[in-house]
Order: structure tokens, then sequence, then C-alpha cells
């Protein structure tokens, strides 16, 4: 590839295997993944987009998109193509009179959450202040306002988006209308998107929420409060119920640190004393060991939920439609089995706004109500692969027979079957797959979740 060329058209940087910065611009979240780029471009805007997709298209050199980096299959880069790193555009600009938010596609929530928060302000969006704005949207993006105002691509208003053509083009209900659906949690690879319009929310600043903290043995009983609580909670609530091992944070005992628990985390969407009264009755239900609910800033309870990365991470995606014994026994036994302390599982509601909308109204299908099963394993040492991918793995096969066989697009692995692949998409498939003859006929964006990237 001739690299001065595309050098001298970009405002941004271009680097290559040779080029100081090179690695840490090819490392994601997932340490697992190793991928070399032919080169990346560090874009700092539309222009430096438009380049490289220009270049890429002109060298038939596949291209990759990086945002946040955090998506577990590696999926922001492509081995020995062209890399758009967006990491760099944060721009940000809150309009508080139409409660509306445009910002490019390389800020983080954490980021996104700071502006909008000064206006009393937020777009539901991920659990996790590091994660990229733009994969977790195209992806469909849950968090903890989303049982009450949807999923993050549910917010989405308009976005501009640099074709494979390298034409910069609109798109919105009224314009490419069903480019504007597909990019409404169909993955992305369409184009690349440089900046996202979201409808606004009125939240917080302060809110109620923390979690409670149970003895691991307890495990049943508490999944029985938060089935028995969700059952008819109101849509400001979001509950999550898990197996995990508590981090070395002050909020909890020092002798706690480390020790594996079951646990309860509740938000309320809504003012704090309202959260404080509806959540009281789970307070009621078990003895906790600890409880840290209390009223807190929402961008706090958003950056208690950063985790440092990368980290070796393998992980799946399931949906229970229903939580039979059986499936409660099954999850006790795997978590107490868990290889190390950073192996977690987290059941969560899938209810409420986040299932208003026809599963063909967005390109996001799973608009059943149900309950979404992430299974966890995060580690440092690769002496350890086999430890961790094997007890997730044998947990997912142990919870198959209860589960819906839907999988979250956000949180696909690169190994996963064609059947998986194809589950991420579920019934709109068939209507992306048109979507992409028309809009990349070449597969220049051939580096997508969904895709094989074995
Ligand atoms: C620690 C952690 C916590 C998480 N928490 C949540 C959570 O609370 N809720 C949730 O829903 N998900 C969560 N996820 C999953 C997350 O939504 C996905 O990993 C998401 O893809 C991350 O977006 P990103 O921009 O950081 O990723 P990237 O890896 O940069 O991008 C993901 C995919 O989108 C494509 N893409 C990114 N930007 C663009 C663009 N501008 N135009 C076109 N294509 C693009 C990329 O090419 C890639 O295929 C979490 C993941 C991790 C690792």
């Amino acid at each position: 590839m001739d690299n001065d060329s595309l050098r001298d058209r970009l405002r941004g940087t271009l680097l290559t295997p040779d080029d100081e910065g090179y690695d840490d611009a090819r490392a994601v979240w997932n340490a697992m993944v190793d991928r070399r780029p032919a080169a990346i471009v560090r874009c700092a805007g539309v222009a430096d987009v438009i380049a490289a997709v220009n270049a890429a298209r002109k060298r038939g050199l596949s291209l990759s998109v990086k945002a946040g980096g955090h998506h577990v299959s590696g999926s922001a880069l492509c081995e020995g193509g062209l890399v758009a790193d967006l990491g760099e555009m944060k721009g940000i600009r809150v309009d508080p009179h139409t409660k509306t938010v445009r910002v490019q596609a390389g800020a983080t929530w954490g980021e996104l959450d700071h502006e909008t928060q000064a206006f009393g302000l937020a777009v539901p969006g991920g659990q996790d202040p590091n994660i990229g704005v733009a994969g977790l949207t195209l992806g469909g993006g849950v968090g903890w306002l989303s049982p009450k105002y949807g999923l993050a691509c549910d917010n989405l208003l308009s976005a501009d988006v640099v074709t494979a053509e390298g034409t910069l083009v609109h798109a919105s209900d009224d314009e490419n209308s069903d480019l504007f659906w597909a990019l409404r949690g169909g993955g992305g690879n369409l184009g690349v998107v440089t900046s996202f319009e979201f409808q606004l929310h009125d939240i917080g600043p302060e809110v109620f929420g923390g979690t409670l903290v149970y003895p691991h043995e307890k495990l049943p009983a508490v999944l029985e409060c938060y089935r028995e609580f969700m059952a008819d909670a109101p849509r400001e609530v979001r509950l999550l119920f898990g197996s995990m091992a508590l981090p070395a944070a002050s909020v909890y005992p020092t002798e706690m640190h480390g020790s594996r628990v079951a646990m309860l985390i509740a938000f309320y969407a809504g003012p704090a004393e309202e959260g404080e009264q509806v959540l009281e009755p789970i307070r009621d239900c078990e003895e906790p060991l600890t409880d840290t609910l209390r009223p807190r800033t929402y961008t706090g309870f958003q950056q208690a939920g950063g985790s440092e990365g990368p980290l070796r991470t393998d992980l799946r995606s399931q949906y229970l439609a229903t939580i039979p014994e059986t499936a409660a026994r099954t999850i006790l036994e795997y978590a107490a089995a868990a290889p190390s302390t950073g192996a977690t599982v987290f059941l969560s509601p899938w209810l409420g706004a986040e299932t208003d909308p026809a599963s063909d109204a967005t390109a996001y299908p799973h608009r059943e109500p149900a309950h979404h099963l992430l299974i966890e394993a995060r580690w440092e040492d690769p002496a350890d692969d086999d430890d961790h991918t094997t007890w997730v793995s044998e947990f997912h096969e142990a919870m198959e027979p209860y589960t819906t066989g839907d999988v979250e697009l956000n949180f696909l692995t690169s190994g996963e079957n064609e059947r998986r692949r194809r589950a991420a998409l579920g019934e709109n498939n068939e209507r992306l797959r048109e979507l992409k003859t028309q809009w990349d006929p070449d597969n220049l964006f051939s580096v997508d979740p969904v895709s094989s990237l074995e």
C-alpha cells in the first residue's frame, strides 16, 4: 500500500507496523484478540474517514471500524486490512431545549453522560462508562435506563454515515430510512457512522441505586427474590441478579474482598425518594451481608460499573423466557465452580420499553419479554485460558435447554456457530442481507461480529 499518499490526505495519523503507537492502537478490550492490520488510520474527522474508506476500496483491502474497541469478538480489527480508528472523534453537542445530543462516533458512554448530565439529561447507554457509544448503539445497547426509555438504538434520531463509496449520507426516518433502520441494532457493517443524534431524557442528577450482597449459598433464594420482585416492578426499576467475587472496593468490608457472593444490583430511573420506597421490599426479601442502596449521582452510579482492560475474555449471551427451579440449580452449580474471581454470571430482565417496538421495527430483533443471561470470564494469564473457556462453554451448554436460542449481537464471540450468529439478528437477517447488497455490494466492511472471523 502506498502509505505516503494516504498519509498526505489525513489530518489525523497513519500507523503502520513500524510506527511507534501501532501496538497500542491495535489493542482492544479482549486481550485474546491479536490481529495485525496493515495500517490504522487515527481519524481526526469525517474527511479522514472518507480518505480511509477510499484508500481501502481502491487497494482492495478490507476495512474495519474501531470505536470503543470493546466488542469481545475483536471485530474492530481486521487482519492485514485497514482500520478506521474513530477514538479521537469525541465531539459532543447537547441541545437542552430540544433535549437532543449529537455525538461523534469515538466518544465513550462516560464522556457522553458527563456532557448530558450537566443538563440533567441522559441517553440509555451501557453500564460501563468505557464502552464506545458507536458499537453499543449499532448492536442495540442495553443499560440502566432501558426498561424505562428503551435500548440505545431506540433513542437514535439520525446518523451521519460514510458509505463504501466514500460518500457522506444522512440517515433518519425521513432520509435513507432503510439504512437508518439497519443502523438501529443491525451491527453497522454497511458504512462508517461518523456521528449519532440521540433523544435525551430527564434523569438525575440524583438517582437511587446500589448493591445487596448475600452469602453465595443463598443464591437460589436471592434468584427467587429477583424473580418475584421483577414480576410486577415498574419500568423505572432495573434489577440485576448474579454471582461474582467482590472487588476490592471501599464500599465492601475488606475481609469480603475476593469472596464469591450472590448479588442484586438495583437502579431506579426516577426521583431518589421514590426509588427508595419502590425498592424497599427487595431489602426485606433476604438478609444481605451488605446493602449499599442509597441516593447517588447518575454519573457516579455509571462510573461504578467501569472496568479496566484489556483482559482475556470469553462469554456467552442467552435469553430465558422463564427460570425454572432446575435452571436456578444449574446456575448455582456452575457459579460455585467458577475457575477464578473474574468469572461471573448475571441475569437481567428484558422488559418494559426494551420490548415495546415490534421485532422488525428496527434491525434489533429481540423484543419478547425475557431474562438475559450473561456468562462471562475475564482473566490475565494465557496459561489459564482453558480453565476459563471450558467453564464458559460448559455452563452455556448446561443452560441451553432453558433458553430461547436468541443471542445479543453485542455479546457474540468470534467462535460462535452459524445458528448462534444467525440468532443474533433473528428474523431481520434477510432484510439486512438485502441492504448489504445495496450499500456495500463489494463487502468492503467484511469484518463484523456476525461474520466468521476465523
Ligand atoms: C466490559 C464490557 C461491558 C459491556 N457492557 C455492556 C452493557 O452494559 N450494555 C450493552 O448493551 N453492551 C455491553 N457490552 C457490549 C458492548 O455493547 C459491545 O462490546 C459494543 O460493540 C462495544 O462498542 P465499542 O464501540 O466499544 O466496540 P468496537 O469493538 O469498537 O465496535 C464494535 C463493532 O461495531 C463496529 N463499529 C463501531 N463503531 C462503528 C461505526 N462508527 N460505524 C460502523 N461500525 C462501527 C465495529 O467495527 C465492531 O464490529 C459490554 C462489553 C464489555 C467488554
